[in-house]
């Protein structure tokens, strides 16, 4: 088992320039034994020091971690059965790869026929047997990254901890490492805990995700709860790409009353709106959610608006139009077959069926 628990996990830092900065901040959640779980969050939220906590690299100001039901508070990270790769890989220059692979078995006293068997082992399953003999300086970025995947693999810990692997490889490379890192998961059957500011790579790779803002968990969820179910307007705007639209409104009964157009809410959402009854609301829409009516089959009796275009972007299979309701910017997310003609106005269908209302004070969904 190794399962991964934070019991009341705080984290704070003193800062030269800002004083008390707190990290994390009273985290409680298990990572389940064999998960790929992945922290994202933008840049400080608190993620990399999450990591860095269970590899033993910073020690927590309060609260318990466990790595398989075992309390590591006190444990050397050598003694903890995890390996970590880094963002810069980490390798040692002046060694060839095979030694390279090998040095955490021999710092462990790990006999010499042993170390050569895994390493030859992780080599065929990174299909990097033949830059064994190289140096870290003759291999390209994607060359080294495996091999810093294969140096933990060798060891052959419980869990595998990742702090931003991909983010120096070029965006071609970066896809086709993840899919190796998927199916490298299934194939280990370890415990991943992977830490990422990139919301696309956490939603391809993680089974469940952690998003973090400011040292506080947001939300922990399987990619689609947190694509269909934000719990609020951080993880509704941070999930998904180009982001959710928000727009202020107010309900009255099944209305929706935005700057300048009006909407009408389908019956089977208004028994979970009906407290804001009255009251201020934020709309948020995704863009797909937007579709010219030329895409539809028939143009529907509701939700269709006219606006003007202000930008449109051609994506290849898709566009992206930019128009306004109010002073706020909107976006409309369209297969490139919406044949939208320059910027004059276009009809719009919002589909309501899956709009979220958000309280604007608390910015938490409304559900
Ligand atoms: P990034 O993606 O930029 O690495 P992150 O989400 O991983 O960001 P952390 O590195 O965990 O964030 O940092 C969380 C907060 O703790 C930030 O405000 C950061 O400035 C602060 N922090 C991290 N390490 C230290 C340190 N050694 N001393 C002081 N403050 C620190």
């Amino acid at each position: 088992m190794a399962e991964v628990k934070f019991v009341n996990v705080v984290k704070e830092f003193e800062d030269e320039k800002k004083g008390k900065v707190v990290a994390v901040n009273n985290a409680n959640f298990t990572i389940r034994d064999r998960e790929f779980l992945v922290f994202v969050g933008p840049s400080g939220c608190g993620k990399t020091t999450s990591l860095r906590m269970v590899a033993g690299l910073e020690r927590q100001t309060s609260g318990d971690i466990y790595i398989g039901n075992r309390l590591v508070n006190k444990v050397h990270p050598k003694d903890r059965d995890i390996a970590m790769v880094f963002q810069d890989y980490a390798l040692y220059p002046h060694m060839t790869i095979r030694e390279n692979l090998g040095f955490g078995l021999r710092n462990l006293k790990t006999p010499k026929k042993v170390i050569e068997e895994k390493i030859k082992e992780a080599a065929a399953i990174l299909s990097i047997e033949n830059l064994l003999d190289r140096k870290p300086r003759e291999l390209s970025g994607g060359q080294k990254q495996r091999i810093a995947v294969g140096r933990a693999i060798v060891r052959n810990p419980s869990v595998f901890l990742f702090d931003e692997p991909l983010s120096n490889l070029d965006a071609k490379l970066r896809v086709q490492m993840r899919v190796e890192l998927s199916e490298l998961h299934k194939r280990l059957g370890a415990t991943v805990i992977y830490v990422t500011h990139d919301q696309v790579e956490a939603m391809t790779l993680g089974e469940r995700i952690v998003v973090m803002n400011e040292g506080e968990i947001q939300q922990i969820a399987v990619p689609e709860e947190l694509y269909e179910q934000p719990n609020n307007m951080f993880v509704a705007g941070f999930i998904g790409s180009p982001p959710m639209n928000f727009v202020k409104a107010r309900l009255d009964g099944n209305q929706l009353y935005t700057a300048g157009y009006t909407f009408t809410v389908p019956g089977h959402l208004l028994p979970k709106y009906s407290r804001y009854d009255g009251k201020e609301v934020v709309f948020g829409i995704r863009p797909e959610d937007i579709v010219t009516v030329h895409l539809l089959n028939s143009e529907p009796e509701r939700n269709v608006i006219s606006p003007t275009l202000k930008v449109v972007e051609h994506l290849g299979a898709e566009l992206l139009l930019y128009f306004n309701i109010g002073d706020e910017q909107v976006t409309s997310r369209v297969s490139a077959d919406a044949k939208v003609k320059g910027l004059t106005p276009v009809k719009l269908y919002f589909n309501l069926d899956k709009m979220q209302l958000f309280d604007p004070e608390t910015q938490e969904r409304i559900n």
